[in-house]
């Protein structure tokens, strides 16, 4: 059977999202709650409380810690609905493992369609309104990341992609460009990037 044919048979596998809750999330991408102390190799558990910020979802915490399933972990500082009807992102990776590139590029696969919430990626920073930035900063990429910043117009929104952009995580330091949007998680779930993207967009859907 040829492909037209077959996705003719099958209808639409794009998910309802995010008007539906998601039913098929990977759980260890999600918030994590327990209680109790744990030797964390990142520090994310302290004083028995979680921070999402330093979390590389390592597992060393289960069964005191375990995920919830709340998607909900990510925080927009600052949107713009300019944005609202095409968001332009541009990602730049400054040292990362390959992880958060590959649930990045899941977000525009026919699951998740990030096109129809008006998100696109683009290849300049000349075009981008939003720069997404994977991995802990590396020496050789602290300038292209500053020379992708500077070519950037304004209005725009910088994004802390994984827990390496944010915080390090276990291998580094984050990126020290003060981000405007930070999506947790190691590597972060489609579902938490792409809704922070249409949050960051001043678009609630
Ligand atoms: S999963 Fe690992 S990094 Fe995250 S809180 Fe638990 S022990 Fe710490
Ligand atoms: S946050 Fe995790 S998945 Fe992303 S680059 Fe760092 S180590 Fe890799």
């Amino acid at each position: 059977m040829n492909w037209f044919l077959k996705g003719l048979k099958k209808g639409i596998k794009t998910e309802k999202f995010p008007k539906t809750n998601p039913i098929d999330i990977a759980p260890w991408s999600t918030e994590l709650n327990g209680s109790g102390n744990v030797n964390c190799p990142t520090k994310a558990i302290d004083n028995g409380s979680w921070n999402s910020e330093r979390c590389i979802y390592c597992r060393r915490c289960y069964p005191l810690y375990s995920p919830t399933g709340n998607i909900d972990i990510f925080k927009v500082n600052k949107k713009n609905n300019i944005f609202r009807r095409s968001f332009y992102v541009y990602p730049i990776d400054i040292g990362t493992c390959g992880g958060c590139n590959l649930e990045l590029k899941l977000i525009s696969s026919p699951q998740y369609d990030m096109t129809r919430f008006g998100i696109f990626f683009t290849n300049t920073p000349r075009h981008a309104d939003a720069l997404i930035i994977m991995g802990v900063m590396t020496e050789g990429m602290k300038e292209p990341l500053l020379n992708a910043y500077e070519a950037m117009p304004e209005p725009k929104l910088i994004i802390a992609l994984g827990v390496c952009a944010i915080s390090g995580g276990i291998l580094g330091t984050g990126s020290q460009i003060e981000p405007d949007v930070i999506i947790p998680g190691c590597p972060p779930n489609p579902y938490t990037i792409l809704k922070a993207l249409i949050e960051a967009k001043g678009d609630k859907e």
